[in-house]
């Protein structure tokens, strides 16, 4: 009887078995339609048998085809890959490049049409003004002929640009020509939702090409429509978030992840893949270029180029003759007590500007109105019931809230220990300091946005359109602001709260850091106004504020490298971390102590390259009601930690009398 392997979408090790009834057309990459149990589920077959281990009255057959082609050779051995690289189920990873199936049967009848492709993701922007396509400068020249040099065969480059230096226009001009040899380019961003300006600047500039988009905005419907456009070969450019690296491509030749260092490339539940190296294994399978966007590389790249196996490109100039980097400098932080935290170099900055008729940006990194509430009486402070963590005031609507777990509750009048009714909202968030800055400015116009402002569907596209109308002097915001917004008559950032990072327990915190200020910064004068940035810190010489100062990220990467070699971190350690969490702390320490027993054997029986750290309690030792806690494991060679942690996971999965809930993270993008 002829047998399909079918990977499935649950968390199982293998693919299962099914008998194929006759007349049904069924081969490796068919999405088909099972039963499990009671469940019906879409499923990719890998393998076709003869034979199967499965008993005859237990064997079911497959239902039927779900229309469409089959997944390509290069899209399963790309989930395959994944499965095996981040010790993921191979049915998860596979069900990643299965188009969603909901709205099959609408579209059976209503064919879509690459040339009509909408998305309803994508938020237009009026009035903005046409600009001449302007030639490429030098550096942007030199880019594009050693990216065509490569001769379409799989070459990693990474391109180096500070922000402004015209990356867009090397992503296109490389495009092409893939596209005059009728190729496609599949092209990655983080979160296009939030940056829809590089959609307005590839169809500005591009007017006639047929683009297909793929993000989470989409509905069901429309995600499918797109992913037709793109398996069909009739989308010359796709352009995605990080699950568009799974998609069906029949005729790629150019792969481009812009902004290459985002750590939202790197999933963090489900299946914890990083779409940026996913990117450049797809490439290479396709032999074909990839080309790694950023103004702050992440030092994994960094290295590599350093190492001579990607290939560096540099725009060290801004590609707007006119717009010079702006200037840097700093201003020390207001007391910790301070309601506000604007400092008065930064509020005479803003008042130049009000006068001048030209606008600022205020960044920090808190959204609400505090971070926290306490009792100046008795030092009682607001904690989340269910979180090791304080929760912050708001006051639109006023009210506590968990930022970990979303929990909330009322604001408290009085201090629930002591009955004291004089309670202080410690430290400032967006909300007070558009409460501060209006006190001071009352003629200001102002906005805010972050998360809770953004909510209501459009808010963002409105402050953007505001902005470019002239009709805001300030505009406060946490990170979403950082990243790729262009307004001309911006010509100051203010910088506050940067420090905090510069505790943190995380490793990646300052690497981090730097990106969001060179991406902050990067919004100050990027036309003909000059720029000023005034970043407010107690450590004006901290290596990271140097960098930015000097606006030289090479030489900030180089000293992290140097760091982290040091201390045996990634990118010079390759780890894996597991997590774990159970109501009851015990349970979790059960757990990772006998991890950590079966890991420290493998390492003694058969890896002795793979080193093995002791459990500890996560960065956040509980999170909505559930005690956390971690191991992790490393090594300096890839290879050994990939032969490691099958026979490790193995082990984990038959440990007797599991308690608790754990997940294996390869590459974590961090260690909490
Ligand atoms: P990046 O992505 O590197 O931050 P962009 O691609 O957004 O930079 O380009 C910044 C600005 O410079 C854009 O307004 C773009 O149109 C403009 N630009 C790009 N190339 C050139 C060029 N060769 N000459 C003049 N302006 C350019
Ligand atoms: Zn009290
Ligand atoms: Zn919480």
């Amino acid at each position: 009887m002829p047998i399909a392997r079918v990977a499935l979408p649950v968390r199982a090790q293998s693919a299962f078995d099914y008998w194929i009834p006759e007349g049904l057309a069924v081969g490796p990459g068919s999405m088909v339609r099972v039963k499990l149990g009671p469940r019906r589920l879409v499923g990719v077959v890998t393998d076709l048998a003869s034979e199967t281990d499965v008993a005859p009255e237990k064997l079911q057959p497959i239902q039927d085809i779900v229309s469409g082609a089959p997944l390509a050779g290069d899209v399963l051995d790309l989930g395959a890959f994944v499965a095996a690289y981040y010790q993921e189920p191979i049915g998860l990873a596979l069900a990643l490049a299965v188009p969603p199936t909901a709205g099959e049967r609408k579209l059976r009848t209503q064919a879509p049409d690459a040339n009509r492709l909408t998305d309803e993701g994508h938020l237009a922007l009026p009035g903005r003004l046409a600009r001449a396509p302007s030639a490429l400068n030098c550096a942007q020249l030199a880019a594009v002929q050693a990216i065509a040099a490569a001769d379409a065969g799989f070459a990693v480059f990474l391109l180096h640009g500070v922000t402004g230096s015209g990356k867009t226009d090397v992503y296109l001009a490389t495009a092409d020509a893939v596209f005059a040899r009728g190729q496609q380019v599949l092209m990655l961003a983080p979160e296009i939702n939030l940056t829809p300006q590089l959609l307005d600047r590839v169809r500005e500039a591009r007017p006639d090409l047929r683009i297909a988009t793929l993000h989470s905005g989409l509905g069901d419907s429309e995600r499918r429509a797109q992913w037709e456009a793109a398996a069909s070969g009739a989308a010359q450019l796709v352009l995605g978030t990080r699950l568009a690296v799974f998609t069906a491509l029949p005729a790629l030749g150019l792969v481009i992840v812009d902004e290459e260092h985002d750590l939202s490339y790197k999933q963090q539940d489900n299946v914890r893949y990083h779409a940026r190296d996913a990117a450049v294994w797809r490439a290479r399978r396709r032999n074909v270029p990839v080309v790694l966007g950023s103004a702050t590389p992440s030092l994994e790249s960094w290295l590599h180029a350093r190492e001579g196996r990607y290939r560096r490109l540099d725009l060290p100039q801004r590609a707007d003759p006119r717009a010079a980097m702006p200037r840097v400098s700093f201003a020390a932080n207001r007391s910790a007590r301070s309601s506000d935290g604007v400092g008065a170099t930064l509020r005479a900055a803003i008042a130049a500007r009000l006068s001048r008729g030209e606008q600022s940006l205020i960044f920090v990194n808190r959204r609400g109105y505090a971070p926290s509430l306490v009792c100046a009486a008795c030092g009682w402070e607001a904690q989340c019931p269910r979180c090791s963590v304080r929760l912050t005031t708001h006051r639109v609507p006023p009210s506590l809230r968990c930022h970990h777990c979303g929990h909330g509750e009322r604001l408290a009048r009085a201090c629930p220990e002591c009955g004291n009714v004089d309670l202080t909202p410690l430290g400032y968030g967006t909300q007070r300091l558009e409460r501060c800055l209006a006190d001071a400015f009352p003629q200001a116009r102002i906005a805010r946005v972050d998360r809770d402002s953004t909510r209501a569907k459009n808010a963002f596209a409105s402050v953007r359109e505001r902005m470019n109308a002239n009709e805001l002097d300030i505009l406060i915001g946490t990170q979403m602001l950082a990243k790729g917004h262009d307004f001309p008559r911006l010509t100051l950032v203010g910088v506050l709260g940067a420090d905090n990072a510069l505790y943190s327990a995380d490793f990646r915190a300052t690497e981090r850091l730097a990106a969001l200020l060179m991406q902050v910064t990067g919004r100050a004068g990027r036309a003909q106004l000059p720029g000023e940035v005034i970043v407010q810190t107690d450590f004006p010489a901290h290596p990271v504020y140097t960098a930015l100062a000097a606006h030289d990220y090479a030489r900030f990467a180089d000293l992290l490298l140097a760091e982290r070699k040091d201390a045996q971190l990634p990118p010079f350690a390759h780890v894996a971390l597991l997590a774990a969490e159970a109501h009851d702390r015990s349970d979790v320490d059960a757990f990772l102590g006998a991890a950590h027993a079966a890991a420290a054997a493998l390492v003694a029986s058969a890896h002795p390259a793979v080193i093995v750290f002791s459990p500890v309690p996560a960065l956040l030792q509980r999170r909505a009601g559930l005690e956390r806690g971690q191991m992790v494991v490393q090594s300096a060679r890839r290879v050994a930690l990939q032969r490691f942690l099958p026979e490790w996971r193995a082990a984990l999965d038959s440990l007797p009398g599991r308690r608790a809930r754990w997940g294996l993270d390869v590459d974590p993008a961090g260690f909490g």
